[in-house]
């Protein structure tokens, strides 16, 4: 059918949530009007911002990239690489490909190159405690993904002194996270959910994730129609994400009911979160310098040594990974 927005041209995506349908032109406008929204509503970005964001490869940061720069916003990019074989290979010759096309700054950092370890190192050396639990190995690799990517993200920032960063965290990874936290009741986690954290006193500069209001199959379709080259298959440890589980589940309901995945987000961030929880308590945080990096980490118990998380998983696998950490740490740019 026609497209609801001009009246016009013809459909090329239909969105059940919004009752509606557009053309190509009209489905961008709606991604930008989506992430305006979400900028407005939490006061994320300002035009005079230097923005760092992450960008995997993958549809969502890439998007974000490409629709903050054509807004207008001053923004870099930053690239992990995480060692995982083609697939990180092949996402990062996509993030090159796409900043040299913008002509745009990119940072590129290797964990193995900088810190010595990579992600496939977590697999190959587990923690006996992991080895025992039901897929523990590949839920640690996760872990240990996650835990580097913050620490390379906030080091990066902090090194060059950007003012904000920016990930492309959508709707589903957003209401899948929420899931996962309320079936444990992990309140403290529910606290810290917020499309923007602020800035906090050890230095770490704020952090906004703007596509918060947008489903993944948006994003995707988004990528499509602004051709925009991403990495489609998934990374082959996905395995151990227990995320993936929540979304299958949340994606099942939204089958049933388009729109549930936004009600239960939504709802939490306009009038649970808020209310409910202090959020003084977990941003008002103090933070340390790591006894090992330097790095803001959340200071520990008076009297003990303040290792950060992403020192002491480091120091463990260095200890059994045998490849000589790259000394100077000076970053890659382009
Ligand atoms: Fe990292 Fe796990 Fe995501 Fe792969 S699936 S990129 S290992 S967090």
């Amino acid at each position: 059918g026609r497209c609801l927005g001009c009246k016009e041209q013809d459909a090329v995506i239909d969105l059940a949530r919004h009752r509606t349908r557009y053309c190509g032109e009209c489905f961008v406008d709606h991604i930008r009007t989506q992430v305006r929204v979400a900028i407005d509503a939490y006061g994320m970005l300002r035009y005079d911002d230097e923005i760092l964001v992450a960008v995997s490869g993958g549809k969502d940061s890439l998007a974000l990239w490409d629709i903050l720069l054509d807004m207008g916003y001053n923004a870099s990019g930053l690239y992990l690489g995480l060692g995982i074989g083609a697939y990180s290979s092949r996402s990062e010759r996509i993030v090159r490909d796409y900043a040299e096309r913008r002509g745009v700054r990119l940072h590129v950092e290797d964990l193995a190159e900088e810190y010595g370890f990579d992600i496939p190192d977590s697999v190959k050396h587990p923690r006996r405690s992991d080895k025992k639990k039901k897929n523990g190995v590949g839920r640690a690799a996760c872990g240990t993904c996650g835990l580097s990517k913050r620490y390379v993200f906030n080091k990066t920032a902090l090194r060059h002194g950007y003012d904000v960063m920016a990930t492309g965290h959508n709707l589903d990874d957003e209401a899948a996270q929420l899931f996962g936290n309320v079936l444990r009741w992990q309140t403290e986690f529910m606290a810290r959910q917020s499309p923007m954290l602020p800035a906090s006193e050890g230095g770490l500069a704020r952090k906004v994730k703007p596509l918060y209001r947008l489903t993944e199959r948006e994003m995707a379709a988004y990528c499509v129609i602004r051709g925009l080259d991403y990495v489609v298959e998934e990374c082959p440890l996905v395995e151990g994400n227990t995320v993936m589980r929540y979304k299958d589940a949340l994606n099942e309901l939204e089958r049933a009911a388009p729109g549930t995945k936004a009600h239960f987000l939504f709802g939490f961030l306009d009038r649970v979160r808020d209310e409910h929880f202090d959020q003084d308590e977990h941003f008002g945080t103090s933070l340390v310098p790591c006894d090992d990096c330097g790095l803001p980490t959340p200071a520990h118990q008076p009297g003990q040594t303040p290792v950060c998380a992403f020192c002491r998983t480091r120091g463990r696998l260095l200890q059994l990974v045998d490849r000589p950490a790259r000394s100077d740490a000076s970053d890659d740019e382009h």
